[in-house]
């Protein structure tokens, strides 16, 4: 987290004599950026032998700072002519043949690197896979085999490495990939190489099927028939297509109101133009029934998330450079696929937090996805049911449009939603999870042989081991309370990777007697079972998933109905499309609306809507039900009546009071440190010379803080935060450029900011 420190920059450089400015004149100088924070750009001069080699994209290995230690670096830009006054240093290595990612792509890095606030060096090092960068200028897959009739192995006395290789191949039945043999053998490409001076090994280059980054050949499916709500949005977006023009296009369908088969089709026309497109969609949504759909609808689908090798990652990434691929689907950093003929751009789910990434470069997929689509003149369709507030505003205030699906196909109704008012339920009362509504409808349901999703926000067995004498048992890093989990008999802080057995008596104050409080979902897992003995019940969140595959593999069982219940949390309220559900439960809708968050409320009707949405998708009616402590929460009045337009109008009336997103722009500041008081200090110092920047510029900048933050201690950290809100983006971005090099940040305190921050913890 110590990406605000800044660099000494430039070295001093004595003046040079007229011959050496002369001479500078015509060189050829390489722009260099380094993975570091709010970094500038270098220059090197490029020598002769590199001269024709050098291309902007490539890595390069140049002396940095005072003991010119060999440094990693991107090049992004070379330009003929010299620095006069500066005597430059000369560029040592070209790493890669090929340049990693063109020149678009780097354009837009560059736009990301100003956006978010992060240096140039630091985005393209995120942005470009571990594998390509591995693996860089193996353009074409080559495959080696060894040699027909060699003499022994051990006969060639061979070096260790190329020894090791050679042998791999010997044994090998088919011919191996560059990458595979790398790794195999624990080296680099150069025993490779000399093996193949020696004739020892062959290279055959390979042509593979498309089908081989299709994985299984899905069945092939017609389009769909759209109905009339379908068929007006496609056309809308055909137009903006057509006019070959940039247009943000929300797509505001209501669950089951068939986006996918809009996108499909739009996909489809973009496809006749030989062009490719993007789907992004939550990670969590790459269930085969997902790619499937796409599958049976297109020759050629690239799937990226994050379970790929890091060869693979490489292989899919070239396979869409050479255009090969046609639909590239993927999670958040999709959004980065090197399709040569970018035609559309499709976010699924555009609401998910996800598309928000929480580390360096602190990127929203959603505006990446919004920049390039504007450079290169294409739609960027978003599609969910309940948009986020920013993007909302966007069609307000015409900058964007937004296209409405009221209708679910086929005339399905909405699932009617029940607010169960659980305050003086017996059940809960008897400290149950099901209050007495809930326990009937899971019963009717049942036997009806309908299916149940019971949604609890919470995984664990309980959350908090309390003591009646303090407040109970946190981690010792983190101000967090410790879950228990009964799977393992461990308590577990939710924010660090702590575990400890579960004490006799309160660690604290030594008391007897510690009481478990609250339900996750192990506990609600047990009660089920407990009540409904003949049912087949499966779990469904990340302690029960940790195994690849079995997330998919419980979605395919309850598919074939050899499930009944599926509880679980946010993992089973995204996207899931089963005809067969007729019924909803929401455990808990009150846990999540009062969290200290701007968008406790937004998140909560999302939530609630977006789980309300898998039932009823069939020709089955469903039902929802919804327990909560608050039955007059205007948020969850909203959710129940499936009234987005209603809560929307709610909740800008409060961000506008607020001054808050997405009526201004926001960057929230984290500071953190070992010792409490150091960190507080340097956040009031930061704040006030900060305040006093604003001011004599007078900019239209508030600052509001410091405070701790609201997870003071988090891995030992003590943790302080203040927001800086804006009506003009731009604004905040400039003066934090000037500010960061003058402030002198201590060296015990790290610092980060994060620019439209989702997670204000
Ligand atoms: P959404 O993404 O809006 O929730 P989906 O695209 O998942 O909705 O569509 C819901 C279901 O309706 C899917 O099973 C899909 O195959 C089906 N569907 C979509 N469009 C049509 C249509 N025009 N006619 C019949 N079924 C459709
Ligand atoms: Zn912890």
């Amino acid at each position: 987290m110590s990406e605000a420190r800044q660099p000494g920059l430039f070295d001093d450089q004595p003046d040079l004599s007229p011959w050496e400015i002369e001479a500078a004149n015509d060189q050829l100088i390489a722009e260099v950026v380094f993975n570091r924070p709010l970094d500038t750009v270098y220059r090197y001069i490029v020598p002769d032998e590199f001269r024709e080699l050098i291309q902007p994209g490539q890595r390069v290995r140049v002396p940095f700072g005072r003991g010119n230690s060999s440094t990693l670096g991107f090049c992004v830009r070379t330009h003929v002519g010299g620095t006069p006054g500066k005597r430059l240093k000369s560029l040592a290595e070209i790493c890669d043949r090929e340049p990693l990612l063109s020149q678009s792509m780097l354009d837009l890095t560059e736009w990301i690197a100003g956006r978010y606030l992060s240096g140039w060096g630091q985005v393209l090092e995120s942005v470009i896979p571990a594998g390509v960068k591995r693996q860089a200028g193996t353009r074409e897959i080559v495959f080696y085999r060894a040699a027909d009739s060699l003499p022994d192995i051990d006969t060639l006395k061979l070096p260790s490495k190329q020894h090791a290789v050679l042998n791999l191949l010997l044994q090998s039945d088919d011919p191996m990939r560059v990458d595979e043999l790398t790794a195999a053998a624990g080296c680099g490409v150069s025993p490779i190489d000399s093996l193949k001076k020696k004739n020892f090994i062959i290279p055959e280059r390979r042509r593979v099927s498309t089908h081989s980054i299709g994985g299984e050949i899905a069945t092939r499916q017609e389009d769909l028939k759209l109905n009339s709500e379908q068929s007006a949005a496609l056309q809308e977006i055909l137009k903006v297509l057509r006019e070959s023009r940039h247009e943000t296009l929300l797509l505001h369908g209501v669950t089951g109101s068939g986006k996918t088969e809009v996108y499909i089709q739009a996909i489809r026309e973009v496809i006749s133009y030989g062009r490719q497109a993007i789907v992004l969609v939550p990670e969590i949504s790459l269930t085969p029934q997902t790619i499937r759909r796409f599958r049976a609808r297109f020759d050629s689908v690239a799937v990226l998330h994050s379970h790929l090798s890091d060869s693979d990652r490489h292989w899919h990434w070239q396979q869409i450079a050479s255009g090969d691929v046609q639909v590239v689907v993927g999670a958040r950093s999709a959004v980065f696929a090197p399709v040569p003929h970018l035609g559309l751009i499709v976010i699924d789910e555009e609401h998910e937090t996800t598309f928000k990434q929480q580390s360096v470069p602190r990127y929203h997929a959603r505006e990446v996805a919004r920049e390039r689509a504007r450079r290169d003149n294409i739609p960027l369709i978003l599609g969910t049911a309940t948009p986020t507030l920013e993007t909302l505003k966007r069609t307000m205030d015409g900058e964007d449009r937004r296209i409405v699906l009221k209708e679910r196909v086929e005339q399905r109704p909405l699932p009617p939603v029940s607010i169960v008012d659980i305050r003086n339920d017996p059940f809960i009362q008897r400290r149950h999870s099901l209050g007495r509504a809930m326990t009937n409808a899971i019963q009717v349901a049942l036997k009806a042989g309908g299916q149940g999703i019971l949604f609890l926000n919470l995984r664990g067995y309980s959350p908090v081991l309390w003591c009646g004498k303090c407040k109970g048992v946190t981690c010792p890093d983190c101000d967090v309370s410790l879950t228990w989990h009964k799977d393992r008999s461990r308590l577990v802080c939710h924010s660090c990777d702590f575990e400890m057995e579960s004490p006799e008596r309160c660690p604290t104050c030594h008391q007897p007697g510690l009481r478990l409080i609250g339900t996750g979902t192990q506990r609600l897992e047990a009660e089920v079972i407990n009540k409904f003995p003949a049912a087949r019940i499966a779990r469904m969140d990340s302690d029960s998933m940790r195994k690849p595959g079995s997330h998919d593999e419980v979605l395919e069982r309850f598919r074939e109905h050899e499930i009944d219940l599926l509880l679980g949390t946010q993992m089973i309220a995204k996207g899931l499309d089963f005809p067969n559900v007729t019924l909803v439960g929401v455990i808990d809708a009150d846990t999540l609306l009062y969290q200290p968050d701007l968008r406790a409320g937004e998140r909560t009707f999302h939530l609630i809507s977006q789980v309300a949405g898998r039932t009823g998708r069939g020709d089955k009616q469903g039902r929802v039900l919804v327990q909560t402590l608050n039955p007059d929460e205007p948020i969850i009045q909203f959710a129940a009546h499936h009234d987005f337009d209603g809560f929307a109008k709610y909740e800008l009336k409060q961000r506008k009071v607020m001054q808050a997103p997405p009526f201004q722009s926001m960057a929230r500041v984290i500071l953190r440190a070992l010792d409490e008081r150091i960190v507080q200090a340097e956040s009031q110092r930061i704040c006030q010379l900060l305040r006093e920047r604003i001011q004599a510029g007078n900019r239209p900048i508030r600052v509001l803080g410091p405070a701790p933050a609201p997870i003071l201690r988090l891995r030992k950290y003590f943790r302080y935060h203040f927001q800086l809100t804006s009506p003009e983006q731009q604004q905040i971005e400039e003066v934090w450029r000037e500010f960061v090099p003058t402030m002198k940040l201590a060296a015990e305190v790290d610092m980060v900011i994060d620019m439209d921050p989702v997670d204000l913890r």
